[in-house]
């Protein structure tokens, strides 16, 4: 009877909805989630503006919501309508729930047998903490009494996709698709957390650029289904709705940025192809500008350029990587992999967004199966071209190793060269330096012979003429500054002429030789001075001496000499000489010559005088 009674209500209500082109949900007491989607109707807000017009529209007005109408970006403000029925002979519960975070505002208005029951206001553009019940998602619950016909009007304004995923659930399963979205977030979240700040720890220990852009990229994927989620909204901001409007529109581009270096990274496109190289730059360049830009943009039009640089950056990824993996490239063979589950994901998702397709689940959820599979895998990857890159720079290091031991060897090789050639140059220059000592001091010494010999007269060994010069100035000099006298002795052999006449000029030469052993050895002093001076002539120096003094030498040696007996063959040859003696302290630089003119004026003397006699100078000669 009871169903009886519910099946004719259930009739009456689908037969008067027929009538006004609209169904009208009978709720029971079923314990699953209702999707709305078929029992909603909406109308243009140009229509009708406020609750009191829209309420009094005809039927005619409403036109059943489908995706294709609403699941766009930048859809004008418009009216959904939805009405249930409670079945049942006993009030139930029920909570109205909008898995769209991202709507800016709700106007909710609850009409109770056609009366008005509740009016809520809720949206991503209000503080989060003005909701009616704290949730990521718009929450609202109510009760129907039994019999009582409860019609929601919702009035929808949003930039961003209007896709409306009304349910109805009871307070149980409510809790309980709660828990287990909350799980499966969560698990996605974390995993996406844990990985990005793994590799970010592992991009500051490393100093690794591929860990860097890695952690940027999954980091800002995190910080973006976070927010596409709510998360972010109620956890990290919820304070600032404002903040929901430039978040989006920033961490698309942050991803791409991230996600274009470390692409060109992977694929080691700086050592395998510069044409993809710079485009990736550049790509990520773009990207910068869309980060600045976009957030400031009307926000349906930046989500569109975002989704729309989106699908061709995960197209020109894939193939760029399909490219280098048919080039053989194990890196983009696994890179292709990864990034095509990601591509797979996010072409899903984007066509859902922009109302091209409708699959039965959330449209965020082939973008985070995706988006998991490629983060896990690329973590692979990454981790697969840290080792293959230790194991180069390993074995570059032992080469540079063997390449160090081999120059030190080489090194020391030529050091111990160096060393011996260093000791026999040092041994030969040793020598030489010797040698060469040897030849200087003979050298020296042949000098002073040749000098020597320079001064001595050939025939009779004593000072020559030159010597006696240079000595007699010398001697001059000495005299004027000690002012003591010097003697000077002129000695000419008497009739020498006749000696070479009688004997010949080989007995004359004896004769000069035997002279001039005697002089020298008449004077006994160091400083005296025997010459030749001339022919048969010979000068005396006596320095340090008076008249009187050298009186007494002129005297001894003429004695000597005149009682001399020279043996030349059977017979004895006689002989005397005449001296002239000059003898004074020299006064003027030209005394010396002077004195050997006195010294020649007595000497000239001696002869006229009679020969074989010693005179000495004096101013009357
Ligand atoms: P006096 O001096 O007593 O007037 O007579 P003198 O015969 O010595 O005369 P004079 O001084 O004019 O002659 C010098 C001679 O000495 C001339 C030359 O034949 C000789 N005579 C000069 N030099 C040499 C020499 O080197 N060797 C020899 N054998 N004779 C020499
Ligand atoms: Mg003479
Ligand atoms: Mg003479």
């Amino acid at each position: 009877m009871k169903h009886l009674s519910i099946i004719f209500i259930c009739f009456t209500l689908i037969f008067c909805a027929q009538s006004r082109a609209e169904t009208i949900l009978a709720v029971g007491d079923d314990n699953g989630a209702l999707e709305l989607a078929h029992w909603l109707y909406y109308t243009p807000a140009k229509k009708a503006d406020s609750i009191d017009s829209v309420k009094d529209l005809h039927s005619r007005s409403w036109q059943r919501l489908t995706p294709a109408y609403n699941n766009r970006i930048g859809v004008e403000a418009f009216w959904v309508k939805f009405s249930i029925y409670n079945a049942k002979k006993i009030p139930i519960d029920r909570i109205l729930s909008l898995a769209n975070p991202h709507i800016d505002l709700i106007h909710l208005y609850h009409m109770v047998n056609g009366e008005m029951n509740d009016r809520v206001i809720m949206g991503e553009s209000l503080p989060f903490s003005q909701r009616p019940i704290i949730n990521n998602h718009f929450i609202y619950p109510f009760q129907l009494e039994p019999g009582d016909l409860h019609t929601f009007y919702l009035k929808i304004e949003t930039e961003g996709s209007a896709s409306l995923p009304l349910s109805l659930s009871s307070p149980k399963t409510f809790a309980k698709n709660i828990e287990s979205s909350s799980l499966t977030n969560g698990f996605q979240l974390g995993a996406l957390t844990a990985i990005g700040l793994f590799s970010l720890f592992i991009a500051i220990s490393s100093r690794s650029f591929s860990y860097s852009y890695y952690s940027g990229y999954v980091l800002s994927v995190t910080l973006l289904v976070a927010t596409l989620h709510g998360f972010a909204f109620r956890f990290l901001w919820p304070q600032w709705p404002l903040l929901q409007k430039y978040m989006i529109p920033f961490l698309i581009p942050s991803a791409i940025f991230f996600v274009l270096l470390f692409t060109e990274k992977v694929l080691q496109l700086k050592y395998h192809n510069l044409g993809m190289l710079r485009l990736c730059r550049y790509g990520a360049a773009f990207a910068v500008i869309l980060a600045l830009v976009t957030p400031f943009l009307n926000y349906s039009l930046s989500l569109y350029i975002n989704i729309i640089t989106v699908l061709i950056v995960t197209t020109l990824l894939m193939v760029m990587a399909i490219i280098q993996a048919f080039k053989g490239h194990k890196l983009a063979k696994l890179y292709t992999l990864a990034w095509s589950g990601m591509l797979i994901g996010s072409f899903v998702t984007s066509a859902m967004y922009l109302g091209l397709i409708e699959l039965p689940v959330s449209y965020l959820t082939p973008l985070m199966l995706g988006l998991l599979f490629e983060i896990i895998f690329m973590a692979a990857v990454l981790a697969i071209r840290y080792n293959d890159e230790r194991i180069a720079k390993l074995k570059t290091q032992q080469e540079a190793v063997i390449q160090a031991q081999r120059s030190r060897e080489t090194r020391v090789h030529a050091l111990r060269i160096e060393a011996q050639s260093n000791e026999n140059l040092e041994q030969m220059v040793q020598e030489r330096t010797l040698e060469l000592e040897v030849a200087l001091r003979e050298l020296n010494e042949a000098n002073q012979k040749l000098t020597e010999k320079a001064t001595i007269d050939g025939l009779t060994g004593v000072k020559n003429r030159a010597a006696f010069d240079k000595r007699l100035l010398a001697e001059g000099r000495l005299s004027r500054r000690q002012q003591t006298p010097m003697a000077l002795l002129m000695l000419d052999i008497d009739n020498f002429k006749s000696i070479n006449d009688n004997y010949g000029h080989l007995a004359g030469d004896q004769t000069l030789r035997l002279i001039a052993q005697i002089l020298k050895e008449q004077l006994k002093r160091p400083g005296d001075l025997v010459s030749r001076f001339g022919g048969e002539e010979f000068a005396i120096i006596l320095p340090n001496t008076g008249e009187e003094g050298a009186m007494q030498v002129a005297e001894l040696i003429r004695q000597t000499i005149s009682e001399l007996s020279i043996r030349w063959k059977e017979s004895s040859i006689s002989l005397t000489i005449s001296i002239g003696v000059s003898a004074e302290i020299i006064d003027t630089e030209q005394d010396p010559t002077q004195l050997l003119d006195q010294a020649d004026k007595a000497l000239y003397r001696a002869k006229n005088e009679g020969r074989n006699r010693v005179m000495v100078y004096t101013e009357s000669l």
